[in-house]
């Protein structure tokens, strides 16, 4: 996702540029980086009281990926079962119309990814001991935004269907004082995100990590001729960072409150997205759709479309039917009521398709 800018380009370039011209900046030894304070995840998931259980005795939710068949389908059978499956799902979903005058792509010439060209590309996912993802908060938080850094997180282990490796805080003087600026005309303090990347995570990149994202409350820019950024990923170094900056004071009202968690869940889980090599979604109205703007990314679903649905579920061989009744779980007990039911819709539908896995 991206904020308004001064100049056309389009920035997952922007950011391979940045990371090469930026490789004199190398000021970090190769820290370790298995410094977690928590593990979240489905097979973690909090306990619930099952309609049978009796009280006091809870029942563990069983993990995400539990629907699976015992013969787990290779890769060609499993793309194929997913693409029916996304044939059922299309008219849940909208189609992207023209878009508006400062949207994302009247400004962006993208090319869209089809499932089949995701799968071609060879994409990042987890393989081997690389399935963790790791989040790394960077700064000093609130105790409201600890508390969305934490559901942030959570969201994303049923997104997902991985585990999370909260990591603790690195201190913001860890950036210098190169990589940071006040912005030119509206003053505020930003942080310049390709540094992030490759100065900060790349080199701290724990093995196990399928994704290392970062997480501020500072403001991020990605470079000359830009204003700012929500958030930065790389499509192949497996590293990232969101900002919860431009998402709302959650302390100011109980609107705020209940708007900057959704915002940075769907600000997270895109740019995680990326991480998976997803590119941007032109098709239909799709979390993994670009912005250019808050209004754009408030109006823009939580949701995937059926084919970036299909793009996640296939990398991470999660059932599509588990990862919707989990989501709609999360959502239902987090307030987010207008995703719960869409998360429920598509889980009825899939509900009448036998899916293998
Ligand atoms: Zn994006
Ligand atoms: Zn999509």
């Amino acid at each position: 996702m991206s904020g308004r800018f001064f100049l056309n380009g389009f920035y997952i370039s922007l950011l391979l540029l940045a990371a090469c011209a930026l490789g004199f900046w190398f000021l970090f030894s190769c820290e370790t980086t298995g410094k977690y304070e928590k593990i979240l995840g489905p097979v973690e998931a909090e306990p619930e009281v099952s309609q049978n259980a009796p009280a006091g005795q809870p029942e563990k939710t069983p993990p995400a990926d539990s629907d699976k068949s015992p013969g787990e389908l290779d890769d060609d059978a499993r793309a194929r079962e997913l693409a029916e499956f996304m044939k059922k799902l299309v008219p849940l979903h909208k189609p992207l119309g023209k878009p508006g005058k400062s949207d994302w792509l009247s400004h962006h010439s993208e090319p869209g990814q089809t499932f089949e060209q995701y799968i071609a590309c060879n994409p990042e996912r987890p393989a081997g001991n690389r399935s963790f993802i790791y989040v790394q908060p960077l700064g000093d938080f609130s105790k409201t935004e600890k508390k969305i850094i934490l559901l942030t997180a959570k969201f994303m282990t049923y997104y997902f269907n991985l585990q999370i490796k909260l990591c603790k805080n690195l201190p913001l003087s860890t950036i210098p004082k190169s990589a940071r600026r006040v912005h030119p005309k509206w003053k505020d303090k930003q942080i310049l995100a390709p540094y992030i990347l490759d100065y900060v995570l790349r080199p701290r990149l724990p093995d196990d990590a399928m994704a290392y994202i970062a997480f501020t409350n500072s403001d991020l820019w990605p470079g000359e001729g830009w204003n700012f950024v929500y958030g930065l990923a790389s499509l192949r170094h497996r590293v990232g960072v969101w900002s919860i900056y431009r998402n709302g004071d959650p302390d100011e009202s109980d609107e705020s409150f209940r708007l900057c968690p959704l915002r940075t869940i769907k600000m997270a889980s895109h740019e995680t997205g990326h991480m998976f090599s997803m590119k941007h979604c032109i098709k239909y109205e799709c979390n993994m759709c670009g912005c250019n703007n808050r209004t754009e990314s408030d109006r823009l679903p939580l949701a995937l479309c059926p084919e970036c649905t299909a793009k996640i579920c296939w990398a991470t061989k999660t059932n599509p039917l588990s990862r919707y009744r989990q989501l709609s779980k999360f959502c239902g007990k987090n307030g987010l009521e207008k995703e719960k039911k869409f998360y429920e819709k598509s889980a009825n539908i899939l509900k009448t398709i036998a899916i293998k896995q």
